[in-house]
């Protein structure tokens, strides 16, 4: 008999997205007259810029001549990506990360999702709540947690983020093994200080647990005082993983380009306590299940970092941030309070009811 994977019938409604847009069908439906703003989706509106759009067609060329034709690519993705990435989101920052430290994949959405698979069945998860929903979701379908009560997954530990902690949660009292971080936060717009991320470095050496830092839109930090990335923080290489996408930096979304950042120090424990690297295992993982980002992708986004790159992607997003600045200035004004929109591009509103 073909039994199914029950832990599937945990999950709670459909995928949070699709259920926005249902939702949204059938107001429109019922009343095909009212105009409807969408405030409610995370989705980029500009078109890649220029600089990428160049170097994507002239690497499509590539693929149509016997000299510079690629097939299979390098599993990790290529050199020219990496070596990008390592120079400019990180040594720029004093990060010390290596081009062979990261991975390039096809999206943070399959990433974070997939990361869950390398650690073992009984790991506590703690997740800030609210949050992107992948990360539950994704353990949930692992087995990770227990059913839906009350509003939450059993088994899991919930981060309370809320108005008065700034939507940044501390260390909790409840011992986790595996964080999920999401700064700047989806859905809040809240950014996290580095004493802030000290702190939970600083939990997880203690505890010989695991950061997954989703830094999906860090490219919208303005403030300088923000870090960008959780290598900002000492001894992070040892317990954090990192995650980002080209897909809200530079409107990939359609495209499909992102990467997730493991240090070789990063460490997993066996049962037995013996310490082992998470990079080599994600190594197995990630060139076993993945086939590789198409290379004229990477080629555009690669183009992000050339100084032209640099320069649309940074007119991009502030016209991002000009349009979270209006929505918050018109919502306050409408007597609503009003978090985020400043270092992100979410705008969180008080509406007096529960956002799902
Ligand atoms: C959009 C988003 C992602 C990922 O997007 P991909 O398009 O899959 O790279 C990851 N994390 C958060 C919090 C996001 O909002």
């Amino acid at each position: 008999m073909i039994r199914i994977n029950e832990n599937y019938s945990k999950l709670k409604a459909s995928y949070l997205f699709s259920d926005i847009a249902k939702r949204v069908s059938a107001f429109q439906q019922a009343n095909p007259d009212n105009k409807l703003i969408k405030l409610g989706i995370g989705d980029v509106t500009k078109p890649l810029t220029p600089a990428c759009l160049e170097a994507f067609h002239r690497a499509v060329d590539d693929m149509a001549a016997e000299e510079t034709f690629r097939g299979y690519g390098p599993e990790q993705g290529y050199g020219f990506l990496r070596e990008a990435i390592a120079a400019n989101d990180f040594a720029a920052r004093g990060c010390d990360i290596s081009a062979d430290e990261i991975f390039i994949s096809d999206g943070s959405k399959c990433d974070t999702g997939n990361i869950q698979e390398i650690f073992s069945n009984d790991c506590v998860i703690a997740v800030p709540d609210p949050v992107y929903p992948v990360y539950v979701d994704t353990n949930v379908m692992a087995g990770r947690t227990g059913n839906w009560k009350d509003g939450r997954y059993e088994g899991l530990v919930y981060l309370e983020s809320t108005n008065e902690n700034g939507f940044v949660p501390e260390p909790s009292s409840e011992k986790a093994d595996v964080i999920y971080l999401c700064f700047p936060n989806n859905p809040t717009g809240a950014t996290a200080t580095k004493a802030q991320l000290e702190a939970w470095v600083k939990y997880a050496l203690d505890n010989d647990a695991l950061i997954l830092f989703d830094a999906a839109y860090e490219a919208f930090i303005r403030d300088d005082s923000i870090p960008h990335s959780i290598y900002e923080i000492e001894g992070a290489r040892k317990c954090a993983i990192e995650f980002r996408s080209f897909s809200k930096t530079a409107g990939f979304t359609g495209t499909r380009c992102a990467f997730t950042v493991i240090p070789k120090e990063c460490r997993g424990f066996t049962s037995s306590g013996e310490r082992v690297e998470l990079h080599a295992i994600w190594n197995r993982r990630h060139s076993t299940k993945f086939n590789g980002v198409s290379y004229p992708v990477q080629r555009a986004a690669e183009a992000v970092y050339s100084d032209q790159g640099k320069k649309e992607v940074k007119e991009i997003i502030d016209y991002y941030l000009n349009n979270a600045r209006i929505i918050r200035s018109e919502m306050t004004s409408l007597g609503y309070t009003c978090y985020g929109g400043d270092n992100s591009p979410y705008i969180w509103i008080e509406a007096g009811m529960d956002s799902l």
